[in-house]
């Protein structure tokens, strides 16, 4: 059968997504470009804002009008909108939907198709049915960490994810996440270890590893390695096979040990990029959202991060318009993110989501168009400082690598995460080149190929010999 998957929201869901769509494909499914020639349709969802879910229902919905015309086609649910628990409401509500999957579990989809083709077997004793029925008999390959990319990602996927650290157990009083992705698990290093080396032997080249606190990695193992042991490992592993590159978000400020940045910084294949939400930049608003730390706090954290790794790219996160959120506590995180200077702030605007404390015992007071105001002015102000941090790197020349390419250019990253767009003729793709960079925006920056720029010098110097 074909089958389409749909991805939305963050990192994870990408990797939940890769996982399902190899497991499919082991099973005897291939992808398909048109989703509407697909007869497994998978969205897989995010509810960490309303608008996220609202996207999710809007498909389904649509989906569901497909299939009362056709009512052969598969719907799968799978993620943040389904959870860790038994979805006995959502089952009622959504009788349509054929299969719902937690986060990171492809197997209910699995268990699905195989008593279909058992069916199936019954009736026809067809090819596919007897896929399935061998495909059962190899379960325990998906806690191996092994991983068999899709036939459209296996050696032309550059950079991948790496789930290392699965839910979350901390209690940020605005987030739904824990309730969805359910108590936090470290996955065993034998099975990080697979995975990487699976992905690298299908031509990766930067692994990503992924946690919501991913820092508190291992925290849950008696005796474990912790996000520092890991990284040397995982390491180990990229030099033996060749990834390049090394990254690994989402980090909580408490966590960020000075092991942990002096490994970031020891290690040559880990990346001066660190991913490390703020929230607010108001004392009285980081308590009320159960942080943990204070501003000045997160201050001294990024002089530290600063100071420990060079050249480092830091990342962080903003939500505008908690409950109760003053103006004059709008303005501390206003005035801390300039101060700070960071390299990119994913900014949004809050969202009261069911279940959390913030959405039973607050009221959402700040309205939407004062969220959106306050949203606006952070965005402006922070492409304001990525360009200016951007146009530093003007002339210099920096190692890029190349993931794919965009209408005519090829499509790279910098080891600050920056976007790099080159035209070149070459096949660039899971290569690192020196680029030099001629062009710099807040969003991204162009630059020529440093063996380019040589070869045109060196061709100047030959015309000027033959002139004189
Ligand atoms: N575990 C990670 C990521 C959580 S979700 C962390 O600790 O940061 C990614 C981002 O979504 C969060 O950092 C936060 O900025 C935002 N977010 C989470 N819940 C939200 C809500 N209810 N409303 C608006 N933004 C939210």
């Amino acid at each position: 059968m074909h089958y389409y998957i749909w991805t939305l929201g963050c990192q994870m869901n990408t990797a939940d997504s890769q996982l399902l769509a190899s497991e499919l494909e082991k099973h005897g499914h291939h992808a398909t470009e048109n989703w509407e020639d697909a007869d497994i349709w998978v969205i897989n969802t995010c509810v960490v804002r309303q608008s996220a879910e609202d996207k999710a229902y809007g498909r389904l919905y649509q989906l569901h009008a497909l299939k009362q015309r056709d009512p052969s086609r598969i719907i799968g649910l799978m993620g943040c909108l389904v959870g860790v628990r038994d979805p006995l409401r959502l089952r009622q509500k959504l009788p349509f939907v054929d299969v719902f999957m937690p986060p990171s579990d492809p197997r209910p989809l699995l268990t699905f198709l195989a008593d279909r083709g058992a069916e199936a077997e019954a009736l026809a004793a067809d090819a596919v049915a007897r896929a399935h029925r061998d495909a059962l008999q190899d379960e325990d390959d998906i806690a191996s960490g092994d991983l068999v990319l899709p036939v459209h990602e296996r050696n032309s996927l550059v950079s991948a994810h790496v789930p290392v650290v699965y839910g979350c157990s901390f209690a940020c009083t605005y987030c739904i996440i824990p309730f969805r992705r359910g108590v936090e698990r470290s996955r065993p290093v034998g099975e990080i270890v697979a995975h990487v080396r699976s992905l690298a032997r299908q031509g990766v080249r930067e692994i990503t590893l992924l946690g919501q606190i991913v820092d508190r990695y291992g925290k849950d193992i008696p005796d474990g390695p912790d996000l520092s042991d890991l990284l040397h490992i995982v390491h180990d592993v990229a030099e033996e096979e060749g990834v390049a590159r090394i990254r690994f978000l989402t980090s909580h400020p408490n966590w960020m040990t000075d092991r942990l940045l002096d490994t970031v910084a020891a290690l040559p294949r880990v990346m001066p990029h660190i991913e490390v939400p703020n929230q607010a930049g108001d004392d009285e608003v980081l308590a009320r959202m159960k942080r943990g730390y204070t501003a000045e706090d997160y201050r001294r954290l990024i002089a530290r991060i600063r100071e420990r790794i060079p050249g480092v790219a830091i990342h962080t996160d903003i939500i505008v318009g908690f409950p109760g959120e003053t103006e004059a506590q709008f303005q501390r995180t206003y005035d801390l993110l300039a101060e700070l200077r960071l390299d990119k702030a994913h900014i949004a605007k809050y969202s009261p989501r069911p279940g959390t404390v913030s959405a039973r015992r607050m009221i959402d007071d700040v309205p939407p168009e004062e969220k959106e105001r306050r949203r606006k002015a952070l965005d402006d102000l922070q492409s304001q400082i990525v360009a200016e941090i951007n146009a530093r790197s003007l002339g210099a020349t920096v190692p890029v690598l190349f993931e794919d390419r965009h209408r005519d250019k090829w499509r790279g990253r910098t080891p600050q995460n920056k976007l790099v767009f080159v035209e070149s003729d070459r096949d660039l793709r899971g290569r690192v080149e020196d680029v030099q960079i001629t062009w710099t925006g807040p969003w991204s920056m162009q630059g020529r190929l440093l063996s380019d720029v040589l070869a045109t010098a060196s061709g100047d110097t030959i015309t000027l010999a033959v002139t004189r």
